[in-house]
């Protein structure tokens, strides 16, 4: 942890990360490999996007890992058998359990015992790419529900088995989900997609060092000009290591804009210092999984 801070210190003073946000605007996009770190492969994309396909966008689009979720769970172990089979060249798929079998699980896994024992079967089992290693993601549309006996007993389970949590929620619900587990990993699904205030995401990451944020359909991230808000960099400069990205491929539109949500990601990243460009594209997430950097 001191090391951590150490670092996150020398990259605030030496790189200027706030002033390289809106001053280099006609810097190259970043051109190194991304982690998505929020992908979807749900039933009705397996049609229109062939498991080929849609490796075909992540290669063109130079990611180099995913975390791989689905409802049902059978997408995932698509991407789990193509990573296995050398058909998803070069990419390293790191498969989480969801805990939806159907649309109706969105609204009541929290309080559904069969979704508790659905996810501890799905971890059983695992996948042709290796073990589980995550649970979601998940949402909770009211953040009471955090309290609810699911929402509880897979904190506590993903904490045991030293699972990373991918979570839709508001910030009241990060506060719950932590109390019922401290120091679990959990990643919070684009850092609040209600936009809760810059100040609260950053008392979180201070309260929980174990909290990570993914960026898709972050409100108030980047400006008309595609780059980061002076908010938003500054923030990255203090927790560097705490971002990462994600396509939430959650709907088929998702797919067919894959490439250009990657562009745009190496927009306002290339208008970084490269190190910290890095740590947001790949490292963050490539850490967390222990994922080796690609040759
Ligand atoms: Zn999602």
């Amino acid at each position: 942890m001191r090391r951590r801070a150490a670092l996150a210190a020398t990259v605030l003073s030496t790189l200027g990360w706030a002033a390289a946000a809106r001053t280099a605007q006609a810097a190259a996009p970043y051109a190194g490999p991304l982690f998505d770190a929020h992908l979807h492969y749900n039933e009705e994309a397996f049609a229109p996007y062939p498991i080929a396909d849609a490796f075909a966008r992540m290669q063109r689009s130079g990611v180099q890992a995913i975390v791989a979720n689905s409802r049902p769970n059978d997408g995932t172990k698509q991407l789990a058998d193509a990573a296995a089979k050398a058909a998803a060249a070069g990419i390293t798929v790191v498969p989480f359990v969801r805990l939806y079998r159907n649309r109706d699980d969105y609204t009541g896994w929290f309080k559904d015992e069969s979704i508790h024992t659905m996810v501890l079967n799905e971890l059983e089992r695992g996948t042709a790419a290796g073990p589980y290693r995550g649970l979601g993601e998940f949402h909770l549309y009211d953040s009471a529900n955090a309290n609810a006996p699911i929402a509880r007993k897979l904190m506590q389970l993903a904490r045991q088995r030293d699972l990373v949590v991918l979570a839709h929620v508001d910030d009241a619900a990060i506060d719950l989900l932590m109390a019922h587990a401290p120091e679990t990993r959990l990643i919070w699904a684009h850092t609040g997609i209600g936009g809760a205030s810059v100040a609260r995401v950053k008392e979180l990451l201070q309260r929980y060092p174990s909290l990570y944020g993914e960026l898709s359909y972050r409100p108030g991230l980047t400006g008309a000009d595609g780059l980061l808000s002076p908010e938003w960099a500054a923030l990255f400069a203090e927790y560097p290591l705490r971002f990462m990205i994600g396509s939430d491929t959650w709907i088929n539109a998702r797919w067919s804009d894959y490439e250009a949500l990657m562009a745009q990601y190496r927009h306002w990243l290339g208008a970084l210092p490269a190190a910290g460009a890095q740590r947001i594209a790949w490292a963050n997430a490539a850490g967390l999984f222990g994922v080796a950097m690609p040759r």
